[in-house]
């Protein structure tokens, strides 16, 4: 694992050294790096050679941040999505169901009452 480098690095702009480096030998374009996810996911995504690998990618499969380490991957984010609500979503989504309810009631009351009146006459 001696792989890791900073992404620092200075002077990189405005220099001609590129040129200089296609000379020395068969230079690969691209490089593919693996990054596992969470749930042990490949991704291998192909870089251009002169990018420093990101610590972490995008799991082409889950969408979970992966990492270089397949035994340390980062953790999941967002894992409960959809399905995971607050004490509070659930609060609001009852008051709700109970405030519908409610206005049904009142609109099956009125109806009544003015139909009731109606025949009282
Ligand atoms: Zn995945």
């Amino acid at each position: 694992m001696g792989s890791r480098r900073t992404v620092l690095r200075g002077g990189r702009l405005g220099g001609a050294a590129g040129a200089e480096v296609d000379r020395g030998g068969p230079v690969e374009p691209r490089r593919a790096v693996s990054y596992w996810c969470h749930a042990g996911h490949e991704s291998r995504p192909q870089l251009a050679s002169d990018v420093v690998a990101p610590d972490t990618w995008e799991c082409v499969v889950c969408g979970q941040p992966a990492g270089v380490d397949k035994d340390e991957p980062p953790a999941r984010v967002g894992a409960a999505g959809a399905s995971h609500k607050t004490p509070y979503e659930f609060l609001m989504m009852r008051r709700t169901e109970a405030e519908g309810e409610k206005l049904l009631e009142e609109a099956l009351a009125n109806l009544h009452d003015s139909r009731s009146s109606r025949r009282s006459r």
